[in-house]
Order: structure tokens, then C-alpha cells, then sequence
């Protein structure tokens, strides 16, 4: 099908490049894409390649907007705040392109949805912000053969790819065979991010879509980007494809998707109303905050940063990040609650003083999220 005059003047500063042409804007508009995520980095990835004219996109979230996105995550406004990513995304896509053919998958990724997920897609971008999802894409993509167009981001870095073993480079696992220990590599959500980053591996992950798309230029198979944004530098790294690769190696061991929370070491997530054996809630802990005679102390093991955004007067602060070298200022023989964010971070510091010899410790369930909305709302959310 040729192009309608509308597509002409809408791509035109495409069409006089002679490595796109008319033949370069059909190929875009012939080209669909599936973007796992439509975050930080599905963001720009997702607006790029609509303004591109990329005939289909689909959009992998199940997620809400909330507040604290808003910082990056430019498909999504402050009227959005509470809706569907998904949706949010659709709205924002279709009113910069209504060419766009845009598929809503409001739902999580799974071992078991996603090779149907991703079949119908010429190219597959990964914009999760965590280790099984991304895994789990990365599975899914040498399996079927897509190209998946990798970056991620924390704090001040970045890194992209592209990996894709059937055209000859490495994937995920070549690079990374083993995730790192639970809980060591903390998400976006525990150690920030500057907001402008994923703009930046975004834009440079829609590069190389429109590169594969095109047939056009080097693309970053074989090759991974790093990116500094306060050095402002970029390095690049050679990468080679592991012949001993569990999935894209000589012999393959895995066959088909398996479980990725296992393989990164991951406990489900309970129910967030659910409890655990360790969890008091935070009734509990204003309860020993107002009763010294309790004689119960509460840890706040956030980083100092986060401590300065909100507190609980009466906790003391014992930062997880100092925690190896600091425990021994604590009393094995002590009782402790210990708070965070939202009780995933205590949870871990409970564990391992347990392992140091702690006897009475209790996590505080929801942690200083949780305090926020049932004990006192002028303790700000972030
Ligand atoms: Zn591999």
C-alpha cells in the first residue's frame, strides 16, 4: 500500500532521507513492536516510534499511574494519576499518531502468557525494571526467535542492547547467567533515578528498533552500551555469545519458559493484606512507640535521603546499606520492629540479624507507606 498524502507530510523529513524513503516509511509502518512495560523507558521508546510511524505497537502493563512515575514517565499526566498505564499510554500514543494500530495488554507477563504475548511482534523491547520479567522476555524472545531490544537504568546509569542469538549475537543470559542474589541490586524504587535517564536509553533503544526495522546501519548486537549520565560518558563493551548458554548456547538445557521468581530467587509477594508470621502491623508499632514500658525499640532501616523526605519520631535510623558493619551497636537480647518503605527492605534486615543471632525481631507490615495511610497522613508518601 502506498502512502496517503497525510503520511507523506507527516514523515516527509523521513522520506528525503535516503536511508529511509518511501520504502524505509513503509517498512516502519509494516513493523510491529511489543513494549514490555510502559514506564521510564516504555515511555519515550513507545512516543518515538509512534511520531516514527511504527505500524503496530503493543503495550505489556498492568500498573497504575501514580504520583511518584510522573518524574519520568512522560506517556503519563497528572490527570492520569490512578488509571491504567495501558490505557494512559494508548490515549497519549493515538493523540500524537492516530496511524498507530495500538494493542492494550493490561496484564502482567508470565511464564505462561508470554510466547502468545509476543509471537504476533516483528521486535520486542524490554522495558521492565526487574530481574525475572526481564529474564523471562529475554527466554521468550530467543525461543521464538525476536530481536529484543534491551535497557535498563538506575540512579545516574544505563545500558543497552540488542540481543538476538538468530542473528548471530548473544542474549540476556551470555551477558548475565546468573541474576544477582535477591535483594542485593535494589530497584529504581528503593535507590532512584534520574528522571531525564530513561529518556535517554529510551531514545536509544527506539534508535535500534527503527534500525532493525529498517535494515539499516550497526546495530548493538554484539555490543553494550554504558551509559553515565553525571560523567556524561559512554562506553561500549564487546559481547560474545556463550557457546555454553543455557538457552542460545550449542546445547541448550532450557527448552521451554520456566519459573523466573524461582530462578531469581524470589518469594512470591504476599497479598498485601496478607501477613506474615514476622509481621506486626503498624497498630502495633505506634503501640510500642507510645509505651516505653513495652521497652520495644523501632529500627527504621531506610537510607538517610528517604529519612530526610519522612520519618516516624521515636524510630532510630540503621540504614540497610550500613547495616554489615553497624549491626553490632544492637542488642541480640533486644526486641525490635523494624521499618521501611513498604517492609520488603526489613524483611531482609529481619533475616539476616536473625542469622547474627537476634532473637526478638518483628518486621513492621507495609512499613512507612502502610504508617502513612492508617496512623498519620502528614507522614508524606514517596
Ligand atoms: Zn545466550
Amino acid at each position: 500500500m502506498e502512502l496517503n498524502n497525510d503520511e507523506i507530510r507527516r514523515y516527509s523529513r523521513h522520506l528525503i532521507l535516503p536511508e529511509v524513503g518511501m520504502a524505509g516509511q513503509k517498512k516502519l509502518r509494516a513493523t510491529s513492536v511489543l513494549c514490555i512495560g510502559a514506564g521510564g523507558l516504555g515511555s519515550p521508546i513507545a512516543l518515538y516510534l509512534a511520531a516514527a510511524g511504527i505500524g503496530k505497537l503493543g503495550i505489556v502493563d498492568f500498573d497504575v499511574v501514580d504520583y511518584s512515575n510522573l518524574q519520568r514517565q512522560i506517556l503519563h499526566t497528572d490527570a492520569d494519576v490512578g488509571r491504567s498505564k495501558a490505557e494512559s499510554a494508548k490515549e497519549t500514543i493515538n493523540a500524537l499518531n492516530p496511524n498507530v494500530e495500538v494493542a492494550l495488554h493490561n496484564t502482567r507477563i508470565t511464564s505462561q502468557n508470554a510466547l502468545d504475548l509476543i509471537r504476533p511482534y516483528d521486535i520486542v523491547v524490554d522495558g521492565t525494571d526487574n530481574f525475572p520479567t526481564r529474564y523471562l522476555t529475554n527466554d521468550a524472545c530467543v525461543l521464538l526467535k525476536k530481536p529484543n531490544v534491551y535497557g535498563s537504568i538506575f540512579r545516574f546509569e544505563g545500558q543497552a542492547s540488542v540481543f538476538a542469538p538468530h542473528l548471530g549475537g548473544p542474549c540476556y543470559r551470555c551477558l548475565y547467567p546468573e541474576p544477582p542474589p535477591p535483594g542485593m541490586v535494589p530497584s529504581c524504587a528503593e535507590g532512584g533515578v534520574l528522571g531525564v535517564l530513561p529518556g535517554i536509553i529510551g531514545c536509544i533503544q527506539a534508535t535500534e528498533i527503527l534500525k532493525l526495522a529498517l535494515g539499516t546501519g550497526t546495530t548493538l548486537i554484539n555490543r553494550l552500551l554504558l551509559f553515565n549520565a553525571l560523567d556524561m560518558k559512554f562506553r561500549e563493551v564487546k559481547l560474545r555469545r556463550d557457546p555454553q548458554c543455557p538457552i542460545c548456547g550449542e546445547h541448550p538445557t532450557i527448552k521451554e519458559l520456566i519459573d523466573y521468581e524461582q530462578f531469581c530467587g524470589i518469594t512470591p509477594e504476599p497479598e498485601k493484606s496478607h501477613m506474615h508470621p514476622d509481621d506486626v502491623t503498624v497498630q502495633e508499632m505506634k503501640r510500642a512507640l507510645d509505651d516505653p514500658k513495652l521497652n520495644i525499640k523501632v529500627i527504621d532501616v531506610r537510607e538517610p535521603d528517604e529519612y530526610q523526605i519522612a520519618h516516624v519520631k521515636g524510630t532510630q535510623l540503621l540504614p540497610m546499606s550500613e547495616l554489615q558493619q553497624r549491626f553490632t551497636e544492637l542488642d541480640p537480647n533486644q526486641q525490635y520492629y523494624l521499618h521501611c518503605h513498604h517492609g520488603g527492605r526489613s524483611m531482609r534486615v529481619l533475616q539476616f540479624l536473625r542469622q547474627q543471632g537476634f532473637k526478638y525481631l518483628k518486621n513492621v507490615h507495609g512499613g512507612i507507606d502502610a504508617w502513612s495511610d492508617e496512623i498519620d497522613s502528614s507522614v508524606p508518601k514517596y
